[in-house]
């Protein structure tokens, strides 16, 4: 890697460089504010009004009020706590309903779910990896007790057309829930009014630590919490509160409100030059996933004819970051479900290469990358063809 620089780091989907502001705010709760939120005494309650102003900060970012704000450990347990609460709810309905595309919080949960006696629908998607809303409501059936729609999708970047699917759900009187991991802060939301019952976000997702999620329960929905024990989190979400990374992750949700619409542009501009620059300077470049409805960060591509773990190697060398459109799970590589469930080949798969942008990626990072990265598509073509 050149001594010259830090990383380029293009793999902000996968987790975000926290926010100098959010550590500044988290540090006291490491250090000299440490009382038990639920503590009876005045140095408990100043901790506790700093959870509870978290509460209002990220409430202010979904649109919708702080009770309806349940800190979670992860987006992961609150895609569990989810699915958990609607099926504990209505033990009655033993259904659920989700996606092809959907991470594997929900995916997995839902095969453990199948385990314990329940039936899951799982709707496909299309080459451009798009849901219709008609078959998520073709598979709704009377026993159904949630359906469970990503709002993004991790990998493409494909957003779903949730609010729609959520008054489907309405009309049919099934809990809705959305992992929206991967849109908290990079789209606007408000929640307030909507169908929506559950909503999922995680803090290393928008430039929060590790380890800190949330999970909106509309004040309408009946619950069950996943994690009994204490009251902590109005009963919804027992064990004492993590409270510096709650405390970071409100801060990053303001700052998300206040950088939202022009990071966005700015972004999506670095994206759009980059996407651009490659489709002009290389042959047979495919974009993966719907052109006309992706998250701004995000550009998933195809390099016909080459390996990308070959090309990742090389750009990690360089210095940059980013993720394969596959996953070494037992060893071998395997394309990702996702690219999967979008009909692609084995090879279209295997050549496709996630590079997702944040608020910390420049212009000039992006020369450096759009130097480097056509050169190495072409050597390794090269090669290839020798
Ligand atoms: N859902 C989506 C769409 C994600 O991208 C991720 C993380 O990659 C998760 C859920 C899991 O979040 P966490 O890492 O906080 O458990």
């Amino acid at each position: 890697m050149p001594a010259e620089r830090e990383i380029i780091y293009l793999d902000n989907n996968s987790s975000t460089r926290i926010d100098p502001a959010v550590l500044e705010e988290m540090l006291p709760f490491l250090t000299t504010r440490y009382g038990n939120p639920s503590g009876s005494h005045r140095f408990g309650a100043q901790v506790k009004e700093a959870t509870n102003l978290a509460h209002e900060r990220v409430a202010a970012l979904l649109g919708c009020e702080p009770e309806e704000v349940v800190f979670t450990s992860c987006g992961t347990e609150s895609d569990n706590a989810a699915i958990h609460s609607a099926l504990q709810m209505t033990p009655e309905r033993r259904h659920v309903v989700t996606t092809s595309v959907e991470h594997n919080a929900v995916l997995n949960y839902c095969e453990a779910v199948v385990r314990r006696g329940c039936h899951v629908t799982v709707v496909p998607v299309d080459e451009q990896g798009r849901l219709d809303p008609e078959e998520v409501e073709a598979a709704i059936r009377p026993e159904t007790a949630i359906v469970s729609v990503m709002w993004a999708n991790n990998e493409t970047g494909v957003i779903y057309p949730v609010e729609k699917i959520a008054e489907i759900c309405r009309a049919h009187g099934v809990f809705f829930h959305t992992d929206a991991v991967q849109t908290v802060g990079k789209m606007p939301i408000h929640l307030a009014g909507k169908p929506i019952h559950f909503l999922s976000l995680s803090g290393h997702k928008l430039h929060a630590p590790k380890g800190v999620g949330a999970l909106y329960v509309n004040k309408k929905s009946r619950f069950q919490p996943l994690i009994i024990g204490g009251p902590q989190e109005g009963g919804r979400r027992a064990g004492t509160d993590n409270v510096a990374s709650i405390v970071g992750l409100g801060k990053a949700a303001e700052l998300a409100m206040e950088t939202l619409e022009e990071e966005n542009t700015r972004v999506r501009a670095l994206r759009d030059r980059f996407e651009e620059t490659l489709l002009d300077e290389l042959e047979d470049v495919l974009i993966n996933g719907d052109p006309k409805a992706r998250l701004p960060t995000t550009s998933n591509l195809a390099f016909t004819g080459v390996d990308a773990q070959a090309v990742l190697l090389k750009l990690d060398q360089a210095g940059i970051c980013c993720s394969l459109g596959s996953s070494c799970t037992t060893g071998a590589i395997q394309p990702s479900h996702v690219l999967r469930a979008m009909h692609f080949s084995n090879q279209r798969a295997r050549s496709s290469i996630r590079f997702s942008f944040g608020r910390f990626n420049t212009e000039v990072e992006l020369d450096e990358v759009l130097e480097i990265l056509p050169r190495t598509i072409r050597r390794l073509r090269e090669l290839v063809a020798s």
